[in-house]
């Protein structure tokens, strides 16, 4: 079987459109704009970079957004200071630290600080407690991205065998919650792998639907999947090519022409997963403005 491509990037700008049309609806209903402020302690160039294709995809959808910049030296009580502003400034909908915090800082801590109302990313323990009792909460973007991704494409998930490899906080963990809760959108038989799984292969091979989210290029090959599974490769790893330009190129955690060989659905990187996550930040964005998870 040849498998067919998930087109992420098709599915985020029909994600995105969405979101501007509730935008202008809402604003055209007297409303103000929605708005994210963003935190950045410190200046990594990569989170910099998170942050402006944020920021851009904001301005893109008609919502306002800010970056509050501090420096790597904070302390842990300032940083909380400066997230409890935020909190109370009924100016601003959603709240999102940019991680990873330099080493002195507990993500946790600042993450609890937000006020889960805010908490577009979907990471306070609010909203992943809310996650697990199959209540209405901010969801985590990148599973929920990719749960729109198989709504999308009507992929059935309802009594499937998901298997998830990689069991993160932000990806893999909430994703094999969502997918298993049984009153909402998941109702899939799920698995979870992680770095102490035994014989991984003996898992991903039962897959109807393996989504792995690891971060090692070409952990899953062709004979680990099985023949017409959906394969979802949330992994972001930089492999050197002298023949790009910047000397590398972005691979997923799957060896993709074995895998697709075998898949009936699977998600290129770049432009599988990584587009939806951005789109699904916007959405929440907009759900926190209009309280339509939590009512204001
Ligand atoms: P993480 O490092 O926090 O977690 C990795 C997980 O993989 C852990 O649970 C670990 O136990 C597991 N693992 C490690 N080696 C394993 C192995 N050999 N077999 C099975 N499990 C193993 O990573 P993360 O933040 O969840 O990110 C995972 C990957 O997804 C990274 O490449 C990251 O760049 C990418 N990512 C992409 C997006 C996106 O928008 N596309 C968003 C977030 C993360």
């Amino acid at each position: 079987m040849k498998a067919r491509q998930i087109d992420g990037r098709e599915v985020a700008a029909a994600v995105r459109a969405e979101v501007a049309d509730d935008v202008q609806e809402w604003v055209r209903a007297g409303h103000r704009p929605p708005r994210l402020e963003v935190v950045q302690v410190g200046s990594d160039p990569a989170s910099s970079s998170y942050i402006r294709s944020k920021t851009r995809a904001c301005a893109e959808v008609g919502i306002e957004a800010g970056t509050m910049k501090l420096p790597d030296t904070v302390s842990a009580r300032e940083l909380r200071e400066a997230v409890r502003r935020l909190n109370e400034d009924e100016g601003v909908d959603g709240i999102l630290v940019q991680l990873p915090l330099p080493p002195h800082l507990s993500a946790h801590d600042v993450i609890e600080a937000i006020d889960h109302r805010k908490d577009v990313d979907g990471f306070h323990p609010m909203n992943v407690g809310r996650l697990v009792l199959d209540q209405p909460c901010f969801r985590s973007c990148t599973p929920a991205g990719i749960r729109e991704l198989l709504r999308y494409y009507e992929i059935p998930v309802k009594g499937k065998h998901a298997v998830v490899v990689g069991a993160s906080n932000i990806v893999g963990s909430p994703m094999a919650v969502m997918l298993s809760r049984e009153n909402s959108a998941g109702k899939a038989t799920t698995t979870i792998c992680h770095k102490f799984t035994r014989d991984l292969t003996r898992h991903t091979i039962a897959a109807d639907i393996l989504i792995v989210a690891v971060g090692q290029a070409g952990l899953i090959r062709g004979e680990m999947v099985r023949e017409g599974a959906v394969v979802i490769d949330v992994g972001i790893n930089r492999v050197a090519d002298e023949s790009a330009d910047r000397g590398y190129r972005l691979v997923g955690d799957c060896d993709y022409d074995s895998v697709a060989d075998r898949a009936s659905w699977i998600t290129p990187v770049p432009g599988g997963v990584g587009p939806m996550t951005v789109a699904m930040l916007m959405k929440n964005t907009l759900l926190a403005a209009r309280g339509s998870i939590y009512p204001r």
